[in-house]
C-alpha cells in the first residue's frame, strides 16, 4: 500500500456489515465506493423485512452507528438495547438512516453488481508470497442494471457480499436433486412472508418445507398459522427433540421458543404439519400447467407425491466467482477463507459453542488471506456456516481496520461518547 495518501477502499455490498465499515472507514477518513447489487442497501436483509431478529438491537448496532445518527439527527431515537426488531425495523430505523447519513451517502453506488476482481496486471497464479504483487491495486468489473460496465481500482478491497443470494440446492449430498435446477425459478429458497404479503400463495395449500434450522422453522411456524394450509417438513436426520436443535439454556428466550414451537408442530398428531424425517429428494418436476410439484423421495419416507409449493430452506454459500482471480485459500469443508475457517473448525472440534451468541471474532490474523489486502467480511466470512451474528461482523470490522491502518490499538467503538446503546 503506498504510504503518502490513505489507499482506496472498494467495500462490495452493502449489508449490515459493509455498511458499519464503510461507516468506519469514512470516519478515519479512507476515501470509500460501497457497491451494492440491489436496488437499496440492506438488500438482502429486506428480503426477510418480516422475521424478527433473535438478537436484541444492543448486539446489532455499534457505538459508532448510534453517534453517527445521534450527530445527524437530533431527533433521532436509538431503539432500545434490548428491543426484538424485526429486520425491516432494523432496516427502517437504524440501517436505512445510517445509509443515508452524510459519512455514506456520497460512498453508496447501489444497482451496481460486482462481477469479478483481479490484482492489476498479475495473473492469478504470479507472484506466490511475493510483496510486489500488494503494490498493485486491486481492479473491480462492475455492472449496473442499465448494463453499463466499469472497471475501477481500490487498494484494499473488503467483500461483504453475504450468501442470502446464492442458496443451496435439495438433492443428494447437496447437489441439485434431478429437474431441481429447471424448477428453481419456480422453488422459494428464501424465507417467504406467508402471514403477509405472500399469503395467498400459500394459504389452502399444500407446501413442502425442506431444512433443520432457525429458517425453516420460522417458515413452518408461519405456515400452521394460515388455515387450511397443510405442511410435510422434510428433514435429512431424525432426532427424538424433533427437528430443530434447541441450545441448552439459549439466553435467546424468543430463539428458544421458536425451536420449541417448531417441534412441538412437528411431533403433533393430525395437526397441520407433518414431519418426514431421515428423507431425502431425488427429483422435483414443476408442472406450469397446473401450477404444482411431482417430487420423489428416498429414505424413510421413499414414494412419489404432490405439493403446490416448495420452500427450500436448505442454507446458503459464498459465490467464490467474484474472487476467482485472486489468492484466496477456501476451507474444503465450508468454502469460507481457510485462515478464519481452521479457526472456526478448531472451536466447533474442541466442543465449541453450538450456542452461535457464545462466538467471539477469532482476531485480525484471522481475516488475512493470502492475497494481500483483499478481506472477506460478514456472513461471507463463515462460508457456508450459519453461526455468523451481527455482533461478530461488527468486531471483524474493528479488526480489519487495525491491519489496514498498522495500528494494533485500533479501537473507534471504544472511544465514541454517550452512546444510549451498551455492547
Ligand atoms: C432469516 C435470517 C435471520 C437472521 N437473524 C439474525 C439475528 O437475529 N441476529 C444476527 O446477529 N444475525 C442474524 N442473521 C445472520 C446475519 O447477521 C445476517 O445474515 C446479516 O444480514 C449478515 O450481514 P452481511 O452484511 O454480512 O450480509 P448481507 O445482509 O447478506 O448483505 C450483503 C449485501 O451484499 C449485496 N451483494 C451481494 N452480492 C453482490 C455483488 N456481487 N455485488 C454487489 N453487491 C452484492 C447484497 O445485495 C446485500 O445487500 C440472520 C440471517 C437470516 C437469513
Amino acid at each position: 500500500m503506498p504510504n503518502d495518501r490513505l489507499p482506496r477502499i472498494a467495500i462490495l455490498g452493502a449489508g449490515p456489515i459493509g455498511l458499519e465499515a464503510t461507516l468506519y472507514a469514512r470516519y478515519l477518513g479512507y476515501p470509500v465506493e460501497l457497491i451494492e447489487r440491489g436496488a437499496s442497501p440492506a438488500a438482502h436483509v429486506l428480503e426477510w423485512g418480516h422475521v424478527t431478529l433473535f438478537t436484541p438491537f444492543g448486539l446489532n448496532g455499534s457505538p459508532l452507528g448510534i453517534a453517527a445518527l445521534q450527530a445527524q439527527d437530533a431527533n433521532w431515537r436509538a431503539p432500545e438495547a434490548d428491543a426484538l426488531l424485526s429486520a425491516l425495523d432494523y432496516y427502517q430505523q437504524y440501517l436505512g438512516p445510517l445509509a443515508a447519513s452524510d459519512l455514506i451517502q456520497n460512498s453508496l453506488c447501489c444497482d451496481t453488481e460486482v462481477l469479478a476482481l483481479a490484482r492489476k496486471d498479475w495473473l492469478k497464479g504470479d507472484g506466490l508470497g511475493d510483496p510486489q504483487r500488494g503494490e498493485a491495486p486491486l481492479v473491480l468489473l462492475t455492472r449496473n442494471t442499465r448494463g453499463e460496465e466499469r472497471v475501477t481500482e481500490a487498494e484494499v478491497v473488503l467483500d461483504c457480499t453475504g450468501t442470502f443470494g446464492n442458496h443451496n440446492w435439495l438433492g443428494p449430498g447437496g447437489i441439485p436433486a434431478l429437474g431441481e435446477t429447471a424448477a428453481a425459478s419456480s422453488i422459494e429458497y428464501g424465507l417467504p412472508d406467508v402471514l403477509g404479503c405472500d399469503r395467498e400463495h400459500y394459504q389452502g395449500k399444500q407446501i413442502l418445507v425442506v431444512g433443520a434450522g432457525y429458517s425453516a422453522a420460522t417458515t413452518v411456524t408461519y405456515l400452521a398459522q394460515l388455515p387450511g394450509t397443510k405442511t410435510t417438513w422434510l428433514t435429512r436426520s431424525r432426532s427424538a427433540e424433533g427437528p430443530i436443535a434447541r441450545v441448552p439454556n439459549d439466553r435467546l428466550a424468543g430463539r428458544d421458543a421458536l425451536a420449541a414451537e417448531a417441534n412441538r408442530l412437528a411431533a403433533a398428531l393430525d395437526g397441520p404439519i407433518t414431519q418426514w424425517a431421515e428423507t431425502s429428494i431425488t427429483a422435483v418436476d414443476f408442472r406450469e400447467a397446473t401450477d404444482n410439484f411431482s417430487i420423489k423421495f428416498s429414505g424413510a419416507h421413499a414414494c412419489e407425491a404432490v405439493f403446490d409449493r416448495v420452500v427450500a430452506n436448505v442454507g446458503y454459500r459464498p459465490d467464490d466467482r467474484i474472487y476467482s482471480e485472486l489468492q484466496v485459500h477456501q476451507c474444503y469443508a465450508t468454502d469460507g477463507p481457510m485462515n478464519l475457517a481452521s479457526h472456526l473448525l478448531g472451536n466447533a472440534a474442541g466442543g465449541g459453542a453450538v450456542d452461535c451468541l457464545g462466538q467471539v471474532s477469532c482476531g485480525p490474523q484471522s481475516l488475512l488471506n493470502p492475497e494481500p489486502n483483499f478481506f472477506i467480511l460478514g456472513s461471507k466470512s463463515y462460508g457456508r456456516g450459519a453461526q455468523f451474528l451481527l455482533s461478530v461482523g461488527l468486531e471483524q470490522i474493528r479488526e480489519v481496520f487495525t491491519i489496514i491502518g498498522q495500528r494494533d490499538d485500533l479501537n473507534i467503538y471504544a472511544t465514541m461518547p454517550g452512546l444510549s446503546v451498551g455492547r
